[in-house]
C-alpha cells in the first residue's frame, strides 16, 4: 500500500514521477503528491483524491521544473485523506515520502511537540521529517540512520534535503523499495512497473541499507557507513512494459482475466517438463518429513489456500490447516516438528503474512512461499519459494494471481501424492494431462459467446442488493473467492455459504428474486447441493447454476445455467472461477464502479 517513487537524472523529474505514480496507483489512491527541486528549492504539490486531481492542480499551479524529486500515492492509515495529510511531508530542511506505519509516532510526536515543534498533519509520517531534521547537522546519512533508529514500525522512505539539491536518499524496513539504474539517471520505487518504461536494472534495498542517488549514479551503504554497492546484485526485471499497460482493454481487471490462459500455463507447465517425478523438485527437493501443512495468507490468497487444502488432503492425505495471517501471528500458534508453513502472497510484501513467516521461522518451522513478485521480502525470507510467474497484476482485485496460486497448489498436491504414493500413478498422470488442457479451456470460457452470457447475467442483476453463493467442499471455496470479487469491485453485498449451512440462519435472507448462485463441480456432493438449491428455489430465490457439464441434466430448478467443460474434478475450480470473475467485473461496470480502483481498497497490503 502506498506507492513511492523518486528520480535523479537529466530529464524533468515531475514527468517521470507522475508517470511512475500512474503505475503505482493500484497501491493507494487517497491522495497523490510530488516534491521537486526547482531552482535549488524543494517545491511540493499535492492533492487529495486520484492522481488526476494532482495533475489538474499542476495545470493551474505549474509543474515544478527540476531534475530531482520524489512522489507518493497514498492509502491513508493515519489521518483522513486530505490535502494536508497527503505526502510529501516536510519539516525544516527535510521533505519526504513514506510507505508504511510508524507505530510509536504518537510518543515521538509528543516529545517533538514538547521541544516546541509544530505539526501540520495528522499522519504518522510527519514525525519522521521532524526527527531527520532534528538530527541533521550536515551529514544526511547520519541523520536518516539516527532518525529511523528511533522509529518502530515499517517504512520505505524517499528523502530530500533542502541544502543538497542534487541528491535523493532512500531507506526501508518491512516496506518494499527498489532502486532503478538507468543511463545517466536513477530511480526509487515501491514496485517494478513504476520504472519499467525507463530501465529494467534495479537493486533490491535490504533493511539497514541506505541508497544515495546522485547525478553520478547510485551508491549503497550499510548503516555502518560502508559502501556496499559492489557487493549488491544488480537485478534485471523480466516483465515487459506492455505487461503493465492495459493493452486495449478498458480495465486492468478485464485484461488480467483474459491473460489467464497464458498465466496458468506459466504457473504450471514448467513444473512438468522433467516428468511427473520431478514436479517442483527444484523448489522443494524433499517432502519426506512433512506431517502437516499450515497455509497462512490474507484475502484471495487465503481463498486459494482453501483449495490447496482440499487438493493436498484429498490427493496426498496430509492434513492442512488454513489460517488468516492477521489472526495466526497473534494466536501463539501451535507448531510442531513435521509442520510446514505455506505463505501465499501475490506481492510477497503482505505485512501480516510476512510477520507470520517470521514467526514460523523463529519457531524453527520450515516455510514455503507461493509468491508472484520476484525478490520480494516473503520470496527471499522463505526457505523454499515457488513463483507463480503471473507478471504484474495491476487491478486491485486479483484474478490471474489467484488462479495461478491455485494452480501452483494443485501442482504441489500432485507432487506430494506422487512422493507418498497416496493415489494410483495413473490418476496422477491423468490429472497432469488435464492440467495441460486448462489454458485452452479457460480460453474457451472467455470466448465472445461466453462473455455475452456472463454480461447478460450481470445486466439482469445489476440492481440487486444481496447475492448469495452456495457450494460444498471445493465449490464452497470457489464461492468464497467469487463472493470476494463481487463485493470488492461491484459493492453488491455478496456472501458465500457452505450449501448445508444456509438453513442454519442465512436462509431467512432468501426472499422473492434474491439471486443465489449454486456451484456444483464435485460429483460426490452434487445431490446434496441440489437439495439445498431446491430449498432456495422454494423460497422464491433466483437460482443461477454453475456446474460441470451433465450435472444439470434432469433438473429444472435453475433460472440460469452456466456449464463448465469436464476435466478431473479436483481441477474444476480453475475453470469455475472464470465466469465468477467475469460476472463480478461486468456487474461492477454496469453499476458504474471504478473497477480497477475500488473504494477504500489498495493492493499489496504492506500495513497490518
Ligand atoms: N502511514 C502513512 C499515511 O497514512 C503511509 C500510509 C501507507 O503507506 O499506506 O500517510
Amino acid at each position: 500500500m502506498c506507492g513511492i517513487v523518486g528520480y535523479n537524472g537529466s530529464r524533468q523529474a515531475a514527468d517521470i514521477l507522475l508517470d511512475g505514480l500512474k503505475k503505482l496507483e493500484y497501491r493507494g489512491y487517497d491522495s497523490a503528491g510530488i516534491a521537486v527541486f526547482e531552482n535549488g528549492h524543494i517545491k511540493v504539490e499535492k492533492a487529495k483524491g486520484r492522481l488526476a486531481n494532482l495533475e489538474d492542480r499542476l495545470v493551474v499551479s505549474g509543474t515544478p521544473l527540476g531534475h530531482v524529486g520524489v512522489g507518493h500515492t497514498r492509502w491513508a492509515t493515519h489521518g483522513e485523506p486530505s490535502d494536508i495529510n497527503s505526502h510529501p511531508h516536510s519539516h525544516g530542511r527535510v521533505t519526504l515520502v513514506h510507505n508504511g506505519i510508524i507505530e510509536n509516532y504518537l510518543s515521538l510526536k509528543r516529545s517533538r511537540e514538547a521541544m516546541g515543534n509544530k505539526f501540520v498533519s495528522e499522519t504518522d509520517t510527519e514525525v519522521i521529517a521532524h526527527l531527520i531534521d532534528y538530527y541533521y547537522n550536515g551529514n544526511p546519512a547520519d541523520a536518516i540512520i539516527r532518525a529511523v533508529g528511533r522509529i518502530e514500525g515499517s517504512y520505505a522512505l524517499g528523502v530530500l534535503f533542502e541544502d543538497i539539491p542534487d541528491k535523493l536518499f532512500a531507506v526501508r524496513k518491512d516496506s518494499p523499495l527498489i532502486v532503478g539504474v538507468g543511463e545517466g539517471e536513477c530511480f526509487i520505487a515501491s514496485d517494478v512497473p513504476a520504472i519499467l518504461a525507463h530501465t529494467r536494472q534495479y537493486y533490491l534495498i535490504e533493511q539497514q541499507e541506505l541508497a544515495v542517488l546522485s547525478p553520478e549514479g547510485v551508491t549503497l551503504y550499510d548503516f555502518g557507513g560502508n559502501d556496499i554497492t559492489a557487493t549488491k546484485e544488480l537485478l534485471t526485471a523480466d516483465w515487459d512494459v506492455e505487461a503493465a499497460e492495459k493493452g486495449g482493454f478498458p480495465h486492468f481487471m478485464l485484461k488480467e482475466i483474459h491473460e489467464q490462459p497464458s498465466t496458468l500455463e506459466r504457473a504450471m507447465m514448467p513444473h512438468f517438463v522433467d516428468g511427473i517425478e520431478n514436479i517442483l523438485r527444484e523448489e522443494i527437493p524433499d517432502t519426506s518429513g512433512i506431517r502437516r501443512f499450515v497455509i497462512v495468507a490474507c484475502g484471495s490468497a487465503m481463498n486459494a489456500g482453501m483449495l490447496g487444502k482440499n487438493a493436498i488432503e484429498k490427493l496426498a492425505r496430509i492434513p492442512v490447516d488454513v489460517c488468516i495471517a492477521s489472526e495466526f501471528r497473534y494466536a501463539n500458534p501451535i507448531l510442531r516438528e513435521g509442520d510446514v508453513v505455506i505463505i501465499i502472497s501475490q506481492s510477497g510484501e503482505t505485512a501480516d503474512s510476512l510477520a507470520a513467516l517470521r514467526l514460523a521461522k523463529a519457531k524453527g518451522i520450515p516455510v514455503y512461499a507461493i509468491v508472484n513478485v520476484v525478490g520480494s521480502s516473503i520470496a527471499r525470507e522463505a526457505d523454499n519459494t515457488i513463483y507463480i510467474w503471473a507478471g504484474p497484476e495491476i487491478a486491485v482485485a486479483t484474478t490471474k494471481a489467484y488462479s495461478s496460486q491455485v494452480a501452483v497448489l494443485f501442482t504441489l498436491a500432485l507432487r506430494l501424492a506422487y512422493d507418498r504414493g497416496t493415489v494410483p500413478y495413473e490418476r496422477i498422470v491423468k490429472i497432469a494431462e488435464d492440467m495441460k488442457k486448462i489454458p485452452t479451456l479457460v480460453s474457451d470460457l472467455l470466448s465472445e459467446e461466453r462473455i455475452a452470457q456472463y454480461q447478460h447475467l450481470a445486466s439482469f442483476n445489476t440492481n440487486k442488493h444481496d447475492f448469495f453463493i452456495i457450494g460444498r467442499g471445493q465449490d464452497y471455496a470457489i464461492g468464497c473467492e467469487g463472493s470476494m470479487k463481487i463485493k470488492e469491485v461491484s459493492y453488491m453485498h455478496c456472501e458465500a455459504y457452505a450449501a448445508g449451512e444456509l438453513k442454519h440462519g442465512t436462509i431467512s435472507l432468501i426472499t422473492e428474486g434474491v439471486p443465489c448462485l449454486a456451484i456444483a463441480t464435485d460429483r460426490a456432493l452434487v445431490e446434496k447441493t441440489v437439495s439445498n438449491i431446491k430449498e432456495v428455489k422454494a423460497r422464491g430465490g433466483q437460482v443461477l447454476y454453475l456446474c460441470t457439464e451433465g450435472l444439470a441434466k434432469d433438473h429444472d430448478f435453475y433460472d440460469f445455467l452456466i456449464e463448465l467443460p469436464e476435466i478431473d474434478e479436483l481441477l474444476m475450480p480453475l475453470l469455475a472461477i472464470v465466469p465468477l470473475q467475469t460476472y463480478a467485473y461486468y456487474t461492477a461496470v454496469y453499476r458504474g464502479c471504478d473497477v480497477d480502483k475500488p473504494r477504500n481498497l489498495a493492493k499489496s497490503v504492506t500495513v497490518e
